[in-house]
Order: C-alpha cells, then sequence, then structure tokens
C-alpha cells in the first residue's frame, strides 16, 4: 500500500537566459532555494525566454547554479513551451470583458496627460473607451497591444520581508503588439500552473506584485507567499552590472575565486556559515536576514585578462 504523499507547495528560481548570471543573481538563486528548502518546498527553475534570449546563456546558467550548489525538482520549464496556457488565460479574460486593445506607442504613453491621482508611468487609459470605428480604423496603423481592464488603481500584497505593501495597478499589458506574452501575465500563469506557492525574487520587482496578484485573482488562481530579498549593488551603490568587472563564475574564477568559495561569500553576505546550502539550511532564519543591499565590490582581474 502506497502512502499518499502531502502536496507541497514550491518555491523557484527564473532567470532571463539574456547572459551569464552574475553572483547578485547567485545570491538570490540561493536565497529562493534556503527559502524553498527551509519550508519543505520543493525548488523548481523556469526559463524566461519569451524575450531577451541569448544562444547559449540558458546551459551556462544552468552549469553556474550547479557549480554553487542548488540543485532543483523536475525538468526545467522554458515559457517558450508554453504560449498555450498564456493564451487561454488570456481569452478567459477577454471573455470576462477584462481586456482591450491599445494602440500606444511608448511615446504617446509617456507624453499623455496622466489621469487624476495615477502614479507617474501608470498607463493613461487612451484606448480603453475607443468605439468600434476609432479600434478599426487603428487597426489599420499597427497591430494592437492587449491591455488588462483592471477595475482598481492599487493593490496590496503580503510579503515576508516588506511586511503589506500596496503597489499601483494600473492597465497593464497582458500581450504586447508583437504577439508575445507580457511579463507580468506569464508569470502568473506559470506560478499557477507550477504550483509555485512561494515567490522569492529581488526586491526590484516588489512593484510587480501588487499588478501580478490583482491578475491572478482575476483569474480565479491562489496567490504566492512573496519574499523580495535585496539587491546586490556595487561600490558605487548602483544595482551591479556585468561591466563593474568580475561578477561572474566564469570572470571570478579567473580572479582566482572558485565557486566554492563564491558560495561561502554569498553565505557570509546572509550571516550564514560556510559549507554547503544543505549546511547552511539549519542557521536559515528569513527573520534574520540583512535587509539591506548587498554591496559587492568586484576582485580586480589579473592583468593579462583585463581589456
Ligand atoms: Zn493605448
Amino acid at each position: 500500500m502506497t502512502v499518499p504523499q502531502t502536496p507541497r507547495g514550491a518555491g523557484r528560481f527564473a532567470p532571463s537566459p539574456s547572459g551569464d548570471l552574475h553572483v547578485g543573481n547567485l545570491r538570490t538563486a540561493i536565497l529562493a532555494w534556503l527559502f524553498a528548502r527551509s519550508t519543505g518546498r520543493r525548488f523548481l527553475l523556469r526559463i524566461e525566454d519569451l524575450d531577451r534570449a541569448r544562444a547559449g546563456a540558458e546551459a551556462t546558467q544552468l552549469a553556474d547554479l550547479a557549480a554553487v550548489g542548488l540543485d532543483w525538482d523536475g525538468d526545467v520549464a522554458r515559457q517558450t513551451d508554453r504560449m498555450p496556457l498564456y493564451r487561454r488565460a488570456i481569452v478567459q479574460l477577454a471573455e470576462a470583458g477584462l481586456v482591450y486593445e491599445c494602440f500606444c506607442t511608448r511615446r504617446e504613453i509617456s507624453e499623455a496627460p496622466s489621469a487624476p491621482h495615477a502614479p507617474a508611468g501608470a498607463y493613461p487609459g487612451t484606448c480603453r473607451s475607443l468605439t468600434d470605428g476609432e479600434r478599426e480604423r487603428r487597426r489599420q496603423e499597427r497591430p494592437a497591444a492587449l491591455r488588462l481592464r483592471a477595475s482598481v488603481t492599487a493593490y496590496t500584497v503580503a510579503d515576508e520581508l516588506h511586511g503589506d505593501f500596496t503597489g499601483t495597478v494600473d492597465d497593464f499589458v497582458l500581450l504586447r503588439n508583437d504577439g508575445v506574452p507580457a511579463y507580468n501575465l506569464a508569470v502568473v500563469v506559470d506560478d499557477a500552473d507550477q504550483g509555485i506557492d512561494q515567490v522569492v525574487r529581488g526586491d526590484d520587482l516588489l512593484s510587480s506584485a501588487p499588478r501580478q496578484a490583482y491578475l491572478a485573482s482575476l483569474l480565479g488562481l491562489p496567490r504566492p507567499h512573496y519574499a523580495h530579498v535585496p539587491l546586490a549593488l556595487n561600490a558605487h551603490h548602483r544595482r551591479l552590472a556585468k561591466r563593474d568587472g568580475a561578477v561572474t563564475l566564469a570572470a571570478l574564477a579567473l580572479a582566482g575565486l572558485g565557486a566554492e568559495e563564491v558560495r561561502h561569500l554569498i553565505l557570509a553576505s546572509l550571516g550564514l556559515p560556510p559549507g554547503s546550502l544543505a549546511d547552511a539550511l539549519p542557521s536559515f532564519d528569513p527573520a534574520r536576514l540583512p535587509r539591506d543591499a548587498w554591496i559587492f565590490d568586484p576582485p580586480s582581474l589579473p592583468d593579462r585578462v583585463g581589456s
């Protein structure tokens, strides 16, 4: 007789295959793993390749994640394999009257007078109530994007590190005018479909969480637990980037730091002891995580490798 498995939730790491991961990305991945494993969840990898995919980047990213000691459950998911799911969600919203065509260019949106009380950057609703005739005429000019007809302007999510966070919800894009599903739609559909109930990611995405949680509610999907973790910054307190020097595993190896040493460095930045990730697990406590950004000053590369 088989014992029925208790259904478990899952956490995830979901990189875009646009290039090599840097230490800040690796730290976020390790945090997502620690959050998932410390709560008995599965840990899934998803490649967000709808946009900005560079040949070979996925393979390097997976190898780097394994090199710092991450393991994951099941097959790696790719968003480009999941287009029918995104289409189905858009149809569901459209049938509920929650989708409209938008013909605005980026420039038209930035130059349009914003609606009263709308925060900067929110879509001003230009195409919300076009007549059939206007829509017909504009379709001749350019393909439409599809936007959500939102009935709220703000939404609140609970975040493990930030507490209750209320952020803007506007009529955000669901399907871009080049036919690619928008990030907010794909993430919500994927997380629910993959059984992901814990979203740990960089705090640059905190402002997206209210839109995503609102969209999940419209689709009748459960909303995940959120933990938006501090990013890595460079010595000038700007977001860490490749141009900051030795920030990828490949470059750090040239500077004399192997993957294991990079893991120890990341664990130390989280107040955790050196060792394997499994060794760090018993000491991991979200309540004791540093709440400030991690300042990473890259080691210098040997001269012969420098530009
Ligand atoms: Zn528009």
